[in-house]
């Protein structure tokens, strides 16, 4: 596998372009917004920046990183000749399925599909291509660029081979791949989202502040970064949209999401991406702090 187009060029699909292309292989990166795809590649180059200071790479690898990227605003041009093709669009069931009728009616028979999704059944995606044993899921965690895990999701028809072919891809890129199988959630976001809601559920209903809480899990559980500033950095709407399925998948009131996350949300206030959340990253050295925290 040498040529891997990334669908979505958002929060993770940048970070996703930037691994592949840091490791030597021809990167297709597609979205449907040139200003989204803009907004990525100074994402990548800034992150290139802080590893050339901090001497992680050299000036030459950057270069090479960047050059290894291609861009494009039309799904069927950017997905030619890929191999592996990984998509990171939205978090919407009716959206991707569409891109996988799609990539499958355009992209070579022989290509595998991912999708970077948090929650949304391998197997549901499977069934709208005709190619369900080449499907499978590739959970990269957030910043792509730093976090080891790849989440490897197994559809009900995924193939062995496929996987097999996955596990080897993430460890090129020296990230820890982790089979599970395919149930609302996998094991990541079954575990995480409810933890997350729970803290917006403890601020809802008054028990302690944004700040307090996130001190409680940070230095008394030591999380690198407290449940509110993490669904921040997730996305409000994301977060969101992996409860929805949680919800509706295990029929479970424990998984209802908190009525103030659907507010803000509703609001507009995604987040990290949005300028505002739980916190005001308009505020640009309070965001510098923070991002600084989590800095590639
Ligand atoms: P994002 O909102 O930052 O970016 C999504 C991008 O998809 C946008 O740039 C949008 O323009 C693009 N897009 C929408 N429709 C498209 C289409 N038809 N073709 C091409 N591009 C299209 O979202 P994100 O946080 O990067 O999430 C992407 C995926 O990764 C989701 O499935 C999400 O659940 C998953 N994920 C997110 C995180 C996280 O921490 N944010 C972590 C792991 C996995």
């Amino acid at each position: 596998m040498n040529r891997i187009a990334v669908i979505g060029a958002g929060t993770m699909g940048n970070g996703i372009a930037h691994v592949f292309a840091q490791k030597g292989y021809n990167v297709n990166l597609v979205d449907i917004s040139q200003e989204a795809i803009d907004r990525g590649i100074v994402t990548i180059s800034n992150n290139l920046d802080r590893m050339v200071a901090k001497e992680k790479i050299s000036e030459s690898d950057k270069t090479n990183t960047l050059n290894g990227i291609s861009t494009y605003t039309e799904l069927a041009e950017g997905i030619k000749n890929a191999n592996l093709i990984i998509e990171a669009a939205t978090e919407n069931i009716d959206l991707k399925l569409k891109i996988f009728k799609e990539l499958d009616m355009h992209c070579d028979d022989e290509a595998i599909l991912a999708t970077n999704t948090s929650s949304i059944s391998i197997t549901r995606i499977a069934s709208s291509t005709r190619r369900p044993e080449k499907v499978i899921g590739m959970h990269f965690m957030n910043p792509v660029p730093i976090m080891p895990l790849v989440e490897i999701i197994r559809g009900y028809s995924t193939s062995e081979e496929t996987t097999d072919q996955i596990i080897k891809v993430a460890k090129k890129l020296d990230k820890a791949p982790t089979v599970v199988n395919d149930y609302p959630g996998f094991v990541a976001n079954r575990i995480l989202m409810p933890m997350i809601n729970e803290a917006i559920e403890t601020l809802h209903h008054g028990v302690a502040g944004v700040t307090e809480i996130d001190t409680v899990m940070k230095l008394g559980m030591a999380h690198p970064m407290g449940p509110l500033q993490l669904a921040d950095f997730i996305g409000l709407d994301t977060c969101l949209s992996i409860l929805n399925v949680l919800y509706e998948g295990f029929k479970h009131s424990k998984y209802a999401p908190c009525p103030l996350l659907i507010n803000m949300v509703t609001a507009g206030k995604l987040g990290v991406k949005s300028g505002e959340g739980f916190y005001d990253y308009s505020l640009s050295q309070k965001a510098e702090k923070i991002a600084d925290q989590f800095a590639v």
